[in-house]
């Protein structure tokens, strides 16, 4: 939450890089909000600086599917929030994935994923990439033993979710770095979970750090956008393939919501994570409930590793419930009124993702949890309210 120490890059601060960082008011006539640079392409003046923008289209302004003054400052601040060289962005999160993955295999290459990622990042590799001659292992990324046996001589990527988002399951950031640097493998990170405000992969030596900015990074569930952090060369390398090729590029006026999505991250997250603990702490004593899933609760197997790595802990947690009957456990779900059903999270609204509603769909994630298991985001809302709504709800257990 405030400008901490662990940042590998601590300078300029929190409120330097939400306030003023990339922005160059000059430009614009003074104007304190950015203004949505809505052009496709850019005039030269002269040959000299046509030569210019040419050798470098990552920094300069050419056509706004490389680079674009308004995305521009976006990439900034995302970079400094992470404390990396640089940060590309993206059309979503999924296509930020995407490019951080194949821009760094070949066919014939293998890759290790942590067992429950995202479920579109599951289908990258097993539906689209082995079709390329990918080969991929998912293992149980809460031992680092497993992830090291998992290692072949033509693994070349290592990719982490940590937390994840459905039971929060964390990997040894440090340990990952350290093994992967040992083989030369390349480490991804989604860190959607605990945004750059809490976490920040690249200290522990991390290569690539993802996110879907759709969930805390614009946070008013009207945008959805990827981001892509990483050291100078690697930023480059994927700008010059996967970003300019397969182009699913963040328009100027996306970039700029979410630009003024970003001002309130820290007051967001702290709400949000007060929220969620305080609502844990009302359901705890319930005695419909059987199990609460959340990094920093006392009960969470990996809590001392998450409070190693991470600073904080957001408003996305889980709970299975006592219920001895589908029945009962659907009326609890749809006696909700103030929690909406939905998916995503991050945003200023609660919402809840019921297991319960995966059943009987062939082939969809997560029917392997019990259906008495529920996934909760906790917005903006008056905490209290949001209790009057499960109490009610959860007389029908
Ligand atoms: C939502 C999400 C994604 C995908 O991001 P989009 O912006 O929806 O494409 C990836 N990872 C995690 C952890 C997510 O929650």
């Amino acid at each position: 939450m405030n400008d901490s120490p662990e940042t590998r890059n601590p300078k300029p601060s929190l409120s330097d890089i939400l306030t003023h960082l990339g922005e160059d008011r000059e430009q614009y006539f003074q104007a304190i909000a950015p203004p949505v640079i809505q052009t496709s392409n850019f005039a030269f003046p002269d040959l000299a600086t046509f030569r210019e923008c040419f050798s470098d289209e990552l920094d300069h302004h050419v056509y706004s599917r490389g680079n674009n003054p308004t995305v521009e400052i976006l990439r900034k601040k995302l970079a400094a929030l992470e404390g990396t060289d640089d940060a590309l962005v993206f059309s979503s999160g999924a296509g930020a994935v995407a490019a951080a993955v194949i821009g760094n295999i070949r066919a014939g290459e293998h890759i290790i994923c942590q067992q429950s990622p995202y479920s579109w990042t599951s289908a990258l590799l097993r539906k689209f990439l082995s079709r390329f001659g990918v080969e991929y292992t998912f293992v149980d990324g809460t031992d680092i033993q497993h992830i090291a046996a998992a290692v072949r001589p033509n693994t070349r990527i290592l990719y982490l979710e940590s937390p994840n988002t459905m039971t929060f399951e964390c990997q040894d950031l440090a340990a990952c770095a350290a093994l992967a640097q040992k083989h030369g493998l390349v480490t991804i990170i989604d860190n959607s979970y605990c945004s750059p405000l809490y976490q920040n992969p690249a200290a522990f030596g991390i290569d690539i750090v993802v996110h879907s900015g759709t969930k805390y990074l614009n946070g008013h569930s009207d945008v959805v956008v990827g981001v892509l952090c990483a050291n100078k060369a690697m930023v480059q390398k994927i700008f010059e393939s996967e970003l300019m090729t397969l182009g699913g590029i963040l328009g100027p006026h996306d970039a700029a919501m979410v630009i003024r999505g970003l001002r309130t991250l820290p007051l967001r997250l702290q709400r949000s994570s007060e929220n969620a603990q305080w609502l844990i702490s009302r359901l705890e004593k319930h005695p419909k409930v059987e199990r609460i899933w959340y990094p920093f609760h006392h009960s969470f197997p990996q809590l001392e590793l998450a409070k190693k790595q991470m600073r904080g802990c957001g408003g996305l947690f889980s709970v299975q419930f006592k219920s001895d009957s589908m029945e009962k456990m659907e009326t609890f779900i749809h006696r909700l009124e103030r929690f909406l059903m939905a998916v995503s999270w991050g945003g200023h609204e609660s919402l809840i993702i019921p297991t319960i509603g995966f059943y009987n769909i062939p082939g969809k994630p997560n029917a392997s949890l019990p259906w008495t298991f529920v996934r909760f985001y906790i917005g903006l809302e008056d905490p209290e309210w949001l209790w009057e709504d499960l109490e009610r709800g959860l007389e029908a257990l």
